[in-house]
């Protein structure tokens, strides 16, 4: 998982993900099974599907059923949020998630998976296609594309060749993906060769023992103790391929000599001074100079939280850059951003600094593909170091004038245009607007489709470039960048009236409000407004907080004001002492308690920053762990941090200008 392994913040998160969208959970489904279709839609879905899952039950009753054998004969396929998507259906046992994979590797399961995925492909209904179609190569795996393909990126850098030709030399048609089980074009095509082996002489790379991967292989590295040797070596010392690498194949090139030095530079792990022990930070007194100066130290340990590969052909690079996710991966730039906020120290911003400027790189060189990536919410949040340096330092520039150089102030301007430039086809323009939201129609059917804790990053990237921009006209007494401003503002605050619209907020019989919400969509709704069923996990949870961190930071009247933080503490302080592993409030957890995952009693370090809206969180946090596991959680790293951020909310609220605590 790249640099993403070094950050706790986000590690709870991320085995929380892997149960999520594990396919363990899914099993096959029968002819005789009932399917959902909607009038005028071609697509089916099953009854357990997020995006059917919506519609009211009254929909859900007047759509048209059928069964999977039926729909089958009519060649109907799935919806692509369908859990029976690929032919399959979910399991009505959740107790069975995650266990029945136990006798099979994940090698055996990811190549399974994707042979399934071929297999799938003859569902469609056949098509003939002329041999002498253009096939657009990909440079990192050995796929080909459409000409017209969504997913064919970069086409002014790639060569084609005839369908036929690509064909006959093994290429992948029509996939992509990090495991190559998605299918973009060439649909209906039937290959008439067999896909291309990895050849004998191909570097691979891995720790022995274990499995080896191609270069790109997103389930491992690279980290500087993985030996490289050709297939053929591998394979005489009997060391296996990665399932995912067979299913998806050879790559076509490899990670480039500068990437391998970056990586052995980096990473020196923090010793610790003689005697010192890692103690927790107190929720209302600021810690001593010398523990906050061995907490810095130990802080910037980690790497500036660049994601992704760099390979000898850059264009593969953007192609491996366009399949990170970016949802989860923010751990290294939240923790700046808060490290930032809770001590002064001027070295967290050169972190992000750091991250910010190679993606303002990238994003001018590979502007079409940055384009596109940050067409969703979850891909604008590439930007957020982006964002992060540039608001944190304009508004240092506007409150201490002499703290900032004019050329810093010159380079957040140049990167905020950068942004600008990225986001102009998903967030600007006056064609296709939604009336009653004021912003584009097609972000408008994200909002309302998309998991909440996919998006919120990606909003609060949006905040923070709108509060910076306001910095910046204020800064040169201009006013040229309002209408951007006030779109951004707009988007943010679309965003969370859906949020809030399909979530609940619900006030209790003792005063108190509570937020929460269901992991994608709505729940039942009683007509008080009350939701029941479907809330979100505690890990995404958590994850869906980071954003809002970041709305509440830049714009909080767009949203995520201190009464929303409120609600949101009030639902989290009620969660910590039930077995509940889903977040609701006490109402709806009396009538029917949710774990859209197992409830795990373990404190979250995550949720620590809300005592600045609730007080006794952090304690009320502990309550169902001894304590040694309390110790310890609370004085991690990453306990320390989310308590001091705490701390820093806390006196923002009585001083809005605040930009950090600790040193002037
Ligand atoms: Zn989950
Ligand atoms: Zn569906
Ligand atoms: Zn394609
Ligand atoms: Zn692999």
């Amino acid at each position: 998982m790249m640099s993403l392994g070094a950050h706790g913040l986000a590690s709870l998160m991320l085995i929380v993900l892997f149960i999520g969208f594990s396919g363990a959970e899914l099993l096959a489904i029968e002819d005789s099974d009932m399917v959902y279709k909607p009038e005028g839609k071609s697509r089916i879905h099953v009854d357990g599907c997020k995006r059917f899952g919506r519609a009211t039950a009254e929909v859900k009753a007047k759509t048209p059923k059928m069964t999977w054998g039926e729909a089958k004969k009519q060649g109907l396929t799935f919806c692509s949020r369908c859990p029976a998507q690929k032919g399959v259906a979910p399991t009505t046992n959740s107790k069975s998630k995650g266990k029945s994979s136990g006798a099979v590797t994940r090698d055996e399961t990811a190549i399974k998976k994707h042979a399934k995925s071929v297999r799938s492909r003859l569902q469609e209904p056949e098509k003939k296609y002329d041999p002498n179609t253009k096939a657009y190569c990909d440079v990192l795996w050995m796929r080909a594309h459409e000409e017209n393909c969504e997913q064919l990126i970069l086409k002014e850098y790639k060569k084609y060749i005839p369908l036929e030709q690509a064909d006959k030399e093994g290429w992948r048609i029509g996939e992509y993906g990090q495991n190559g089980r998605k299918h973009c074009c060439f649909k209906g095509y039937r290959r008439k060769h067999p896909v291309a082996e990895p050849p004998e002489d191909i570097l691979v790379r891995g720790v022995p023992g274990k499995r080896l991967h191609f270069d790109g292989c997103m389930r491992s590295g690279p980290t500087k103790d993985q030996p490289r040797m050709t297939l053929k070596e591998a394979r005489a010392k009997g060391i296996t391929i990665c399932g995912h690498c067979v299913g998806r194949g050879p790559s076509l090139t490899y990670i480039s000599e500068k990437h391998w030095k970056n990586i052995a530079t980096n990473g020196e792990s923090f010793t610790p001074p003689e005697g010192w022990e890692p103690k927790a930070f107190s929720p209302g007194a600021y810690p001593s100079k010398s523990e906050i100066d061995i907490y810095i130290k130990q802080s910037l340990q980690g790497n500036s939280g660049i994601m992704g590969v760099q390979f000898d052909n850059p264009v593969a690079t953007v192609e491996n850059f366009m399949t990170m996710r970016f949802f989860f991966p923010v751990g290294p730039w939240l923790k700046y951003y808060m490290d930032y906020r809770s001590t002064g120290d001027k070295r967290f911003l050169d972190k992000l600094l750091e991250s910010a400027r190679y993606y303002n790189k990238l994003s001018k060189e590979y502007t079409s593909a940055c384009q596109l990536k940050a067409s969703i919410p979850e891909g604008m949040s590439y930007m957020l170091s982006m964002a992060a340096w540039s608001r944190i330092t304009l508004q240092l520039a506007l409150k201490y004038p002499d703290s900032v150089k004019q050329s810093e102030i010159a380079e957040a301007e140049d990167i905020l245009k950068t942004m600008i430039m990225v986001l102009k086809p998903t967030c600007e323009g006056d064609e296709n607007l939604n009336t009653e939201f004021g912003i584009p129609q097609a972000l408008v059917t994200i909002y309302q489709s998309v998991m909440y804790n996919k998006s919120s990053s990606g909003m609060g990237t949006l905040a923070m470039a709108s509060a910076a921009l306001e910095d910046l006209q204020k800064l040169k007494k201009t006013t040229k960048y309002q209408s951007t401003i006030d779109r951004y503002r707009k988007c943010v605050q679309g965003w969370y009236k859906n949020w809030k619209e399909n979530g609940c907020l619900y006030t209790e019989a003792d005063g108190k409000t509570y937020f929460y919400y269901a992991y994608a969509g709505t729940g039942q709704k009683r007509a008080d407004g009350l939701m029941t069923g479907s809330a979100d996990d505690v890990g995404h949870f958590g994850i869906s907080m980071s954003g809002v961190a970041l709305v509440h930071d830049s714009t909080p009247e767009l949203g995520a004001d201190d009464e929303f933080m409120t609600a949101l503490a009030n639902a989290i302080y009620h969660n910590s002492g039930t077995k509940n592993g889903s977040i609701q409030c006490p109402t709806a957890d009396k009538i029917k308690p949710m774990s859209r995952h197992p409830h795990n009693p373990n404190p979250k370090t995550q949720f620590f920053w809300f005592e600045a809206f609730r007080d006794g969180l952090i304690e009320a946090q502990c309550q169902q762990v001894n304590a040694s596991v309390k110790k310890n959680t609370l004085s991690s790293l990453n306990g320390r941090c989310t308590t001091l951020f705490g701390q820093y909310l806390k006196a923002r609220r009585k001083d809005s200008t605040l930009v950090h605590l600790g040193k002037k």
